[in-house]
């Protein structure tokens, strides 16, 4: 679905990332993993155009979409759930929410369409049903995670980016958003996951690449990864051992 071929981006002229190649099939779940500053954020926003690529290739199902705006992108499907999560504080839980679904709303039959997506996203996550009059920046962490995801998923995604979704989350929320990301990977779901959670990650994931200072140190299955030296040593510090991951 998407092939990335010797691609450098960054910033001021000076490059993040460097000669990255990537593939992600259709239906699979990829997991990107690396330290703070390896550039995982920079991939993520090259691929939904929000920083340009220097030099190498994106291409979305066959199509080079390197040069493509941030909007074309989106149009094509690729949606983002960016870091941080970027919410409208002031707007409700359902504002915005319905803001993800710009991308259909010129569709025939989007008033139905919209009620489908709108009951698919309480559906995964009940709690927003429950908070769907309260202003986004009241709610907790872990609620503002699903609203992000949310409203990706509103605008009905062919290859959903999350970056790093689970920040600053508690434990048994973490556990909780990757139950859904299991329920979406299950669904068909492409998706391209960042996440310092390594173990979480992998254990959702269907392949991993490990970066480290901007360029692609290791990938492989969890389990390759799991072993891997540079995991284990760029990334995970001390406590290799204790990764788990689906075999
Ligand atoms: P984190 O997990 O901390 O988000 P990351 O792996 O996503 O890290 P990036 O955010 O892609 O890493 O950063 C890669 C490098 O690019 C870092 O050295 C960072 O300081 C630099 N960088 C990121 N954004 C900018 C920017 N807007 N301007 C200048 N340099 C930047």
């Amino acid at each position: 679905m998407l092939e990335i071929e010797g691609l450098r981006a960054g910033y001021n002229g000076s490059d993040a990332i460097r000669a990255v190649s990537m593939r992600i099939e259709a239906g699979s779940v990829v997991a990107l993993l690396g330290p703070n500053g390896a550039g995982k954020s920079t991939l993520v926003n090259a691929i939904s155009g929000l920083n340009r690529a220097s030099a190498g290739s994106i291409r979305f199902e066959g199509t080079d979409i390197t040069r493509l705006s941030a909007p074309e992108i989106v149009e094509l499907g690729i949606v983002q759930v960016p870091e941080g999560r970027q919410l409208f504080g002031p707007l409700s839980v359902a504002e915005n929410l319905s803001l993800g679904f710009q991308r259909l709303s010129g569709r025939p039959g989007a008033k139905a369409l919209f009620r489908e997506r709108l009951d698919y996203v309480y559906a995964l996550f009940p709690r927003l049903q429950e908070r769907a009059g309260q202003r986004a920046i009241t709610l907790s962490g872990g609620e503002q995670s699903m609203v992000a995801v949310g409203r990706a998923l509103m605008a009905d995604p062919r290859l959903l980016l999350l970056d790093e979704p689970s920040i600053g989350l508690a434990p048994l929320v973490v556990e909780l958003l990757f139950g859904v990301l299991g329920t979406l990977r299950e669904s068909g779901l492409t998706m391209l996951v960042v996440e310092q959670h390594a173990e979480e990650s992998l254990r959702v994931a269907d392949y991993g690449y490990v970066m480290a200072s901007g360029a692609i140190t290791a990938q492989g299955t969890g389990a390759e990864l799991a072993a891997s030296e540079a995991l284990q040593h760029s990334y995970l510090g001390e406590h290799p051992a204790e990764l788990k991951v689906r075999a």
